[in-house]
């Protein structure tokens, strides 16, 4: 049968899905709101149908429908909106329609990052010390905290994107960040439940992407060092992570496909976690999706993760074995926001003037166009700038040369600040860890 796959998603992921679609000779669609009539996924897939309202791409229903209307399928989520939404995993069996993910049980579980922590450990993969599963009320908190010692972090067990979570320094400051952090989980996630862990100080956010088929194989290709982060929020990534030796990559690659084959995973995930200066590692949370920063891995590998995942979601069987895996030399990639450079407010508007960089080894995957207005609805994430160079020192010089390059007029972007950051002696080091802005970049101007 000829498979025509739904895209429930827009800008540059849309796209990026879109053009595997093509490389496999499958149908690609897109639905799209009143803000996105113009944009590029609508005029570039096989097929493209309305929704109703800017807020649809949330809508599970209208898009089951919309799908089922046009005999589409199967449907691939993207990431953000639905893509972690375990009901709509299910709605699409249920409808008859393949979801290019994992199970629903699979996302549920890791969703939940309370009871994520429980599986690993469970596992045998080593977490932060914390909470035994949520906490139910302050007095716990306090004993946990007491236990493991300040600082600790209070974190939303269905938080997501870096938000709801709380670093508390004395018992005093408990209470009010826990009252505070549900509040934001519960307006934010619909979701108030909170657990805690130690906060570690100067450790690396280091991941592991993972491709899994429905017959149980699974392959781990290599990590990204994520730790150049903005509240928590990842801005720039690189792989592989330089500190990395041969045998942890082995181990914490094995331990990530452990993690993975815990819930039964299948298709594109990644284990996420936290490294110290002395080798020790800790679970933090697995997403169950393709993500923003999938290109480092697919430049230090030659691994095209969106095809592959689109493969296994149709029921395919993984074409790679581990010994496959092979990492050359090394990639980076910076998130461009259309956002102010001091307070991060988004800035939406019309792109006056753009000008992209080129040359060898630099890519761009954006959905952005000369004359396009970016609307106000969505991310603030404009574009993804990914080079690659034989080593981590190549590659920054030819992301300060690319991003030099780079130029959009009418609204205000992060080009400066990342820009600036090529040019830190602590980021040309090395020497980068999740506190990375807070301490070398600020003040910002
Ligand atoms: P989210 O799902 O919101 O992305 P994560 O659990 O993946 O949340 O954490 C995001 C980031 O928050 C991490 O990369 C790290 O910088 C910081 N963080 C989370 N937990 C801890 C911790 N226990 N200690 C120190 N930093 C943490």
């Amino acid at each position: 049968m000829q498979e025509k796959i739904l895209i429930a998603n827009r800008g540059e992921i849309a796209l990026r899905i879109i053009r595997a679609c093509k490389e496999l000779g499958i149908t690609s669609a897109v639905v799209y709101t009143p803000a996105d009539k113009d944009s590029l996924p609508v005029k570039m897939a096989d097929e493209a149908y309305p929704l109703k309202e800017n807020k649809s791409y949330l809508n599970i229903e209208e898009i089951i429908n919309t799908a089922l209307k046009n005999q589409v399928t199967a449907i691939h989520p993207g990431y953000g909106f639905l893509a972690e939404n375990s009901k709509f995993a299910k709605s699409c069996l249920d409808a008859g329609i393949k979801f290019i993910g994992p199970s629903a049980k699979a996302i549920e579980l890791m969703g939940d990052k309370a009871v994520a922590r429980e599986i690993m450990k469970k596992a045998g993969v080593p977490v932060i010390p914390g909470s035994d599963g949520e906490i139910d009320d302050f007095r716990e908190a306090l004993k946990v905290a007491d236990e493991i010692g300040y600082p600790v972090i209070v974190k939303a067990a269905g938080g997501g994107g870096g938000r709801g979570m709380r670093i508390v320094h004395t018992p005093k400051e408990l209470e009010e960040a826990i009252q505070s952090a549900a509040r934001e989980a519960a307006s934010t996630f619909g979701n108030s439940k909170l657990y805690l862990e130690k906060y570690l100080q100067d450790c690396r956010h280091v991941e592991f992407q993972i491709l899994a088929d429905q017959y149980g194989n699974a392959v781990y290709l290599g990590e990204r060092d994520c730790s150049l982060q903005r509240r928590n929020q990842k801005v720039i990534e690189e792989g592989p992570c330089h500190v990395l030796t041969e045998r942890m990559r082995k181990k914490m690659g094995e331990l990530a496909v452990r993690s993975a084959m815990a819930v039964h995973y299948a298709g594109a995930g990644t284990v996420e976690f936290l490294l110290d200066d002395r080798g020790n590692f800790y679970f933090i949370e697995m997403n169950t999706r393709i993500q923003v920063e999938h290109p480092v891995t697919e430049m230090i590998t030659g691994i095209d993760i969106v095809k592959e995942q689109i493969k296994i979601g149709l029921g395919e069987r993984l074409s790679i074995t581990q010994k496959d895996v092979k990492i050359y030399g090394h990639a980076i990639e910076c998130r461009v926001n259309a956002e102010d450079p001091i307070s991060f407010i988004p800035t939406p508007g019309e792109i006056k003037k753009l000008m992209l960089p080129q040359g060898p080894f630099v890519r761009v995957d954006t959905a952005v166009y000369e004359g396009y207005t970016i609307p106000p609805y969505y991310d603030s994430m404009i574009a993804k700038l990914i080079v690659w160079g034989r080593n981590r020192e190549e590659a920054i010089i030819r992301m300060k040369r690319a991003l030099e390059e780079f130029v959009i007029g009418g609204v205000t972007t992060n080009l400066p600040f990342l820009r600036k950051v090529m040019d830190n002696a602590f980021y040309r080091r090395g020497e980068v860890y999740t506190n990375f802005i807070k301490r070398r970049m600020e003040p910002l101007t």
